[in-house]
């Protein structure tokens, strides 16, 4: 049988392994990764991410962490803030003991969570790290005692940080560095107190940097109070907030506001759309009235609870529902990479967070679109954020295209989501990985192709996987009829 000589020699494997590193140096060398003075490890990374060049906030930011200054930056979503101060803490991450040398502090569950994968794909070259997420609606017990085994880096919601630091779940007294994510959001969920105590708590020696998108005297008099010297990182270019996202606005009368959005989706195709509201009753009843509709729609808001809000976004992430609806508490931190389109079904009442939300499309350089819904009564909130984004907002015509009827309208949107989502009941826990899910659907075992199965996502003590809706009933029939990993677990479609 013929076999693979590469793998057969590991000499020669050897130099095909070096010859990848080296082939990787030398296109970070053209562009400025390899500039700064990070680790082969890391600049690795770097590029199998295919992150090829710098962004601004990492270009000024980086070389400043790495000489281990305090820093106080000023960052959008979307501008690779975390990178930015997660590879500083990772070039300088002594892995020897397990203690913890970082805390990133959230100012929500998702965005805790999303900072997490982010800094564990780009520390997938250390082994054995750990980053642990330490937010609220998660059990206490099961994240006291993952402290106690030991963990590098923390990642969590200023609530429930205290909390285990009153409990002394939590020690500091090895933290090299800590970071504030999002200080100026952290400050409007009520965080503030919170925020000084831990503070307070830290070594002195550590070093602090603080991101946000706004300065408000509160986030200046704490930059005074805790930090050092700090280094400001603001990033000139209005229009860099929005990268190559087409903004349009529709004007629209209240009680026209749903067919027009209702002709937006079919006039716009998309894989993937969010939609913002700005109550919860709102997203409610949209999510309603579109799902009856037979649009693949879903929504996240305040009230749900934390496996909810985790289930939903899992499907949308892996395209099994193509529209999500939400307001701007839920929505935050939603970690989507393909995001093609972002509507304003009202708009925000501050200008910094329509930046915000739209920030959400047109990411790795593709072009995105974001659609804004407005009243003539709304023309001050138009100026306002002209203003900030420094460019006008393209008007939508009205043209005869809008008179067509509701049924028609829905027709157009009918088109289903082709894929669904099977929950397993078993996870990181379980040492699942992608490929155990895998296996278990496909080759001799399952029996489906491969090109049947989408987004694989492990969490704890779940995993979801996307499969075709054709082949979803046999998916879990094979997956409740096999095993994982030599286990039996429960496979259910997520509807
Ligand atoms: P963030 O602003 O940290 O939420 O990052 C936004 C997205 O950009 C994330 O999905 C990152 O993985 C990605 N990213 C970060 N840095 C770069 C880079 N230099 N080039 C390309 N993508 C990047």
């Amino acid at each position: 049988m013929h076999r693979n000589r590469a793998a057969d020699s590991p000499l020669e494997l050897r130099l095909f392994q070096g010859f990848l590193v080296a082939a990787a140096m030398v296109s970070l060398m053209r562009h400025d990764f390899g500039l700064l003075s990070l680790s082969s490890t890391l600049l690795t990374v770097v590029a199998e991410l295919g992150y090829e060049k710098l962004t601004a906030i990492q270009a000024q930011s980086i070389p400043v962490l790495l000489q281990g200054k305090d820093l106080i930056g000023q960052s959008k979503t979307g501008s690779g803030k975390t990178a930015a101060f997660a590879l500083p803490i990772l070039e300088k991450l002594d892995m020897e003991k397990r203690s913890l040398k970082a805390l990133v502090l959230c100012p929500s569950r998702e965005l805790s969570a999303q900072v997490a994968r982010e800094i564990r794909k780009l520390g997938r070259r250390h082994p054995g790290l750990q980053v642990l997420v330490v937010s609220g609606g998660e059990p206490f017990r099961r994240q006291a005692s993952a402290l106690e085994r030991g963990v590098h880096i923390v990642v969590g919601t200023p609530g429930r940080i205290l909390d285990h630091l009153r409990r002394r779940t939590i020690r500091f007294h090895t933290v090299k560095a800590v970071v504030l994510d999002e200080a100026d959001r952290m400050l409007d969920m009520g965080f503030h107190d919170d925020m000084e105590q831990i503070l307070r708590a830290l070594p002195e020696t550590r070093q602090t940097v603080f991101f946000s998108a706004t300065f408000p005297g509160t986030i200046e008099a704490m930059s005074r109070t805790f930090q050092h010297d700090a280094v400001r990182v603001t990033i000139d270019d209005p229009v860099e907030a929005a990268p190559d996202i087409r903004q349009l606005l529709l004007t629209t009368d209240s009680d026209k506001k749903l067919h027009d959005l209702r002709w937006l989706l079919a006039n716009h195709p998309h894989e993937s759309a969010l939609i913002f509201c700005n109550l919860k009753v709102t997203v409610r009843e949209l999510t309603q009235t579109l799902s009856s509709g037979g649009v693949s729609a879903d929504c996240i808001h305040g009230d749900l609870e934390q496996f909810e809000r985790n289930r939903v976004m899992a499907r949308f992430r892996n395209q099994s529902v193509r529209i999500l609806i939400a307001t701007d508490v839920a929505a935050r931190g939603i970690d989507v990479a393909d995001l093609d389109l972002v509507i304003n079904y009202d708009l925000p009442s501050q200008p910094e967070i329509y930046i915000h939300r739209i920030g959400r499309t047109g990411r790795a350089g593709k072009q995105g679109l974001a659609i804004s819904l407005t009243t003539l009564r709304e023309k001050p909130k138009i100026k306002a954020i002209e203003k900030l984004t420094g460019s006008g907002l393209e008007p939508l015509v009205r043209d005869a295209s809008f008179d067509v009827g509701v049924e028609t309208l829905s027709k157009a949107l009918e088109r289903d989501a082709q894929m669904e989502t099977i929950q397993i009941s078993g996870g990181r826990r379980e040492k699942i990985r992608p490929g155990d899910i895998l296996g278990a659907l496909t080759g001799e075992t399952g029996g489906l192709s491969a090109s049947d199965i989408g987004k694989i996502e492990i969490h704890d003590r779940l995993s979801y996987v996307a499969v075709s809706k054709t082949i979803s009933q046999d998916a879990v029939e094979s997956l409740n009829e096999g095993f994982i990993k030599g286990k039996r677990f429960r496979a259910s479609l997520l509807r």
